[in-house]
């Protein structure tokens, strides 16, 4: 019999919780049968949301023009309305040119990571992370430096402490904002701190700002290459979650800062880009629709609107809880409950709940923490949905609390 095929060694270092083990045994419990309750990713069309029409209308009518690769970077009228947005933000380095469109921003952070990262370079990622940016860190050869963002101080990072990991080999400084799976929300003061010391120890800013326009209770949202000014940046956007369009695979990564400091690295961006060839075209069609105002998001923030009222449940009942604790999230699509029953972690309970409650939640450790008892779950569901899953909780929590 042939040997099996080994795998790169590198894999052995990588992660990917949120569709892991559990969500593997899900499957094979639904195979059974059972219905699940699947609050494991951040999809929002699989909970019934729409893209907007004039998105899909527009991905409708480009199917038509869409059938050659197009320029590496992307289709040049997306990319234009995308560096016209990033200038009006106030990141007034970016043009057409410095704009990437990709399969979504995972393929962009993937790609991003690579144009920088040498064998043994350090990036200051948060913990907790959305696990993405862990794993592309490492497939690149690079070292996740965690900078911890406690619940102790509301998820938000201490700047010193920040500063205190950065050493010879640190390369870039990774932020999650809106935080995916926090819901933190940083306030413009710490992100100038956080951009003030980009700039002391010469790192690249990388900020992952899928979640930008999905903001609560009058949180308030501030684009880091704003603030970066001349300072080198990659600020990452796409239509997956505020356009809910996770299947349009459409994500961009803008590159802001003296256009000198960025020119060699935009140049290596394109070969890569070029190496890949383009990304999905008919997607594209719907950037500028999407861009050009498009605010169906907000009727779904404001109270009243689906997402805000799933929030406020959840947050409500976490205060009434015993043993679930909740920082409110300002924005995102999920929450990050701590659960405290003595004895048991978060992956212990996570199966538990999945396999005696038919629900699937994410495992806190999933995550890049160190501390065993949290757990994520989309905010996705609607309001009574996520009631039978709160009160599914309590009762597995009962039943292990020996309550
Ligand atoms: N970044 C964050 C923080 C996310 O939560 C996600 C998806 O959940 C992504 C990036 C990837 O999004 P996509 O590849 O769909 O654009």
């Amino acid at each position: 019999m042939p040997r099996p095929v080994r795998p790169s060694r590198r894999l052995d270092l990588v992660t990917y919780d949120i569709r892991g083990p559990l969500s593997r045994r899900a499957r094979e419990l639904e195979a059974e049968g059972r219905n699940i309750l699947r609050l494991n990713i951040g999809n929002p069309a699989a909970f019934g949301f729409r893209v907007p029409d004039v998105l899909r209308e527009a991905v409708e009518r480009g199917v038509a023009d869409s059938e050659a690769y197009c320029h590496q970077q992307g289709l040049p009228q997306a990319r234009a309305a995308i560096a016209d947005r990033e200038r009006a933000r106030g990141a007034q380095s970016v043009s057409p040119e410095s704009v990437f469109i990709g399969n979504g921003v995972s393929e962009l952070i993937d790609l991003g990571l690579r144009a920088l990262l040498d064998p043994g370079d350090e990036v200051l990622v948060p913990a907790p992370d959305y696990p993405l940016w862990s794993a592309a860190v490492r497939l690149n050869d690079g070292v996740p430096v965690y900078y911890d963002c406690a619940v102790e101080n509301g998820f938000l990072p201490d700047p010193q402490r920040l500063e205190s990991r950065i050493g010879p080999r640190t390369r870039a400084l990774v932020l999650i904002n809106p935080n995916n799976p926090t819901g933190a929300v940083y306030p413009r003061g710490l992100l100038e701190q956080l951009v003030g010391i980009a700039r002391r120890h010469d790192l690249l800013l990388m900020a992952d700002e899928i979640y930008d326009n999905i903001l609560y209770d009058g949180a308030a949202f501030t684009p880091l290459a704003e603030l970066a000014g001349a300072t080198p940046c990659l600020s990452f956007g796409g239509l997956s979650k505020v356009f809910r369009a996770c299947g349009y695979r459409v994500g961009w990564m803008s590159v802001s800062g003296k256009p000198e400091s960025t020119a060699i690295l935009r140049e290596r961006l394109e070969l890569l880009s070029a190496l890949r060839l383009c990304a999905n075209v008919a997607g594209q069609y719907a950037i500028e629709p999407a861009l050009a105002g498009e605010s169906s998001i907000l009727e779904l923030t404001a109270p009243g609107g689906r997402l805000y009222e799933t929030r406020r449940m959840l947050v409500d009942h976490c205060a009434r809880s015993g043993h679930l604790s909740l920082v409110a999230p300002a924005g995102a699509l999920y929450a990050f409950p701590r659960i405290e029953v003595p004895g048991i972690d978060d992956h212990t309970f996570a199966l538990a709940l999945l396999e005696q409650e038919s629900v699937l939640v994410v495992p806190g450790r999933g995550f890049n923490i160190d501390r065993p008892d949290h757990l994520r779950l989309t905010l996705l569901p609607d309001a009574p949905v996520m009631a039978e899953v709160v009160e599914r909780i309590e009762r597995q929590i009962a039943r292990m609390a020996g309550d």
